[in-house]
């Protein structure tokens, strides 16, 4: 009996099994997934929870639910990989055997590793949105919130979903305008990166968008610290933003048993080849997801892409044939603008995101890069897809690779 261990059931390591199990016999291949939690969390959806739109309740499911038959389930937190003698150790003392290895623990952001943003938060000054407690106390905070600054703030990239935090700066407007408070409220947008977005066209569009809307854009800001009793961002280059509440996006890092195993990078991503997501360092050991150290956007769109082709490598892979197939760093995101209206960005390691229509040349019916009512529904309509299609590993009929049809050049 082969032993096929996956670390993590989000959502990249609840696909690698739903796909894997039909692909590998139950007589050759025993699979198991440990998680350290029992629920299922649509992570996408804790951008709308501090604006009332989605309850708590409306993105969490049990985990088991989406945990195929054939596949065994482990709960516990993951200490140690001893890659030199294939085995897993849990907090608890379980030791976990494996032949192959699929690292799927995403990343986590990190207040501890920003000075004065753990003491912000205990203030009640500091909030953020990329974790479940965090969007809920965020959605407390707002409610009786009066007005005054809103900085929202990255710190440092990558990070999960690099469009969160406009989407959340564009639904903070809309909000305050319906709420009959924009007036009251300043609001600034704080990122490390030169302009609104990573890529020239999209900060462009993005960047124009935030104008729109008057909020200040503040490019280049590499976060120092934060003084919490002072309330103010400070920078390396010794710049000081004010704010009456921050909405930060933490550092964002792998978790700290790749560090300790000695299998991650600086921010505990574990290094893989792009195109076939294996360790560099080790033939048995794969990262799939936000895990991994991929050029690519850390996001659920990417983990599904990139699982279009994985399951085909893994099975040639472990049969001694070379694999197949080679994945492009595919992402699609639609951002949410606020009013109904949403844009959609569809990209992949050397295409940056250009205008045009999306998944049909000419027709759509999504619109890449400008607003529409149908980007909104496309993402009302993802979570659905999410717990419904993508999660249970089916397939959806729109390529794994991206296409530059559809696309228009001329505004690069
Ligand atoms: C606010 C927000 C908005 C987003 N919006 C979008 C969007 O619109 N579109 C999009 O495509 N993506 C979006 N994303 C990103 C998307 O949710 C992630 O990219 C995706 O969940 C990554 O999947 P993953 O399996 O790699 O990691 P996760 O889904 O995070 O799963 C990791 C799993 O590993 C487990 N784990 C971690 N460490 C340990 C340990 N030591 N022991 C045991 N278990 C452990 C965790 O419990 C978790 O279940 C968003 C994310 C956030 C936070």
């Amino acid at each position: 009996m082969r032993r096929l261990l996956v670390l993590g059931s989000g959502t990249a390591g609840t696909m690698a099994v739903n796909k894997l199990r039909p692909r590998l016999s139950p007589d050759e291949w025993q699979i198991t997934v440990v998680d350290s939690g029992d629920t299922h969390y649509y992570q996408p959806g804790y951008l709308f929870i501090p604006f009332g739109i989605y309850r708590p309740d409306e993105v969490a499911k049990p985990s088991r639910r989406f945990i195929p038959a054939g596949v065994d389930r482990v709960i516990g937190e993951i200490d140690l990989v001893e890659p030199e003698r294939d085995v897993v150790r849990l907090t608890d003392g379980t030791q976990l055997p494996y032949d192959y290895l699929i690292i799927a623990t995403g990343t986590t952001p990190r207040p501890d590793q920003t000075e004065g943003m753990v003491e912000g938060m205990a203030a009640g000054t500091v909030h953020e949105f990329y974790t479940y407690p965090g969007a809920v106390a965020l959605a407390e905070k707002l409610k009786g919130w009066e007005g005054g600054r809103l900085v929202v703030q990255i710190v440092e990239m990558p990070i999960k979903c690099p469009v969160a935090p406009l989407e959340f700066t564009f639904l903070a407007d809309a909000f305050f305008t319906e709420q009959g408070l924009r007036d009251r409220v300043d609001l600034t947008y704080v990122t490390p990166l030169e302009g609104a977005f990573t890529k020239p066209v999209s900060s462009r569009y993005l960047g124009s968008m935030l104008e729109e809307r008057k909020v200040a854009l503040e490019p280049d800001f590499m976060l120092e610290r934060i003084n919490p009793e002072g309330r103010t961002l400070v920078s390396y280059d010794e710049r000081e933003i004010g704010y009456d509440l921050l909405v930060t996006v933490p550092i964002n890092m792998g978790a700290d048993y790749i560090a300790r195993s000695g299998l991650g990078n600086e921010l505990n991503y574990v290094p893989v080849d792009r195109g076939t997501l294996l360790s560099r360092a080790h033939d048995n050991i794969f990262a799939v997801g936000d895990a991994s150290d991929i050029p690519a956007s850390k996001a659920g769109s990417v983990a599904h892409f990139s699982m279009e082709m994985f399951p085909e490598n893994f099975t040639r892979h472990v049969a001694g044939l070379k694999m197949a197939h080679q994945f492009d760093g595919h992402a699609n995101c639609f951002i949410e603008t606020g009013h109904g209206k949403g844009l959609l960005i569809d990209f992949n390691y050397e295409t940056e995101p250009l205008p045009g229509k999306y998944p049909l040349p000419g027709v759509g019916p999504f619109s890449l890069l400008k607003e529409t009512e149908m980007n909104h529904w496309g993402k009302v309509l993802f979570r659905w897809l999410y717990w419904n299609v993508l999660l249970p590993g089916k397939d959806l009929p729109v390529p794994a690779l991206m296409s530059m049809a559809g696309k228009e050049r001329k505004d690069a």
